[in-house]
């Protein structure tokens, strides 16, 4: 398989995130960056939400706020490989990685891949934050009413209990 038939590839959720900068010019060209990348055809953008920061304490209303949204692609990359890529156009926004949760440029987590599960702290699949987070999980059901977290069910159904437990 050749790295550019992406037709052949396996399908891929990545959420992303900025709140520091000009945000919404850092998501639209991350989001054009991956699209351009050998072996990556993205497929659907959700629409771009807006959302209050957290940190390990919870919520934080004093932090700039996040622009966060949801990529679909079909990729021939394997999991690591589109991590690095991820990171890749990370650092090329600046993104600079002192404390966890910290504000950032702009953040690219891979979210599913294909129903891979991997326990592995340097590529976690799916995403294990996922589950918790509306902003992950609004902007995906957007672009896929079907869509289901590895191992967790239907992202509507997530999506409506995590509604429910606020
Ligand atoms: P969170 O992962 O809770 O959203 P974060 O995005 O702020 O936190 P980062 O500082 O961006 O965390 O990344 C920390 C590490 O997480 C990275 O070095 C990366 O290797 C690892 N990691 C593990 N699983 C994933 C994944 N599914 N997507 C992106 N990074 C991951
Ligand atoms: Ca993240
Ligand atoms: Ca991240």
């Amino acid at each position: 398989m050749i790295v550019g038939d992406v037709a052949a590839g396996r399908p891929a959720v990545v959420a992303f995130g900025a709140n520091l900068g000009d945000r919404r010019a850092t998501v639209l060209a991350a989001v054009r960056e991956l699209a351009g990348e050998d072996g990556v055809e993205v497929t659907a953008v959700s629409d771009v939400v807006e959302s209050v920061a957290v940190k390990p304490a919870g919520e934080d209303p004093a932090a700039p706020a996040y622009l966060n949204g949801v990529v679909l692609l079909r990729t021939t990359l394997a999991p690591v490989e589109l991590l690095v890529v991820l990171n890749r156009i990370e650092d090329a926004h600046g993104r600079v990685r002192i404390e966890r949760w910290g504000d950032r440029t702009l953040d690219l987590d891979l979210i599913d891949y294909d129903g891979e599960v991997s326990d592995d702290p340097r590529l976690t699949l799916p995403h294990p934050h996922a589950v918790e987070r509306d902003f992950v999980l609004r902007p995906w059901l957007q672009v896929d009413g079907e869509a289901t977290l590895t191992g967790r069910g239907r992202v509507a159904d997530l999506l409506a209990a995590l509604e429910a437990g606020r």
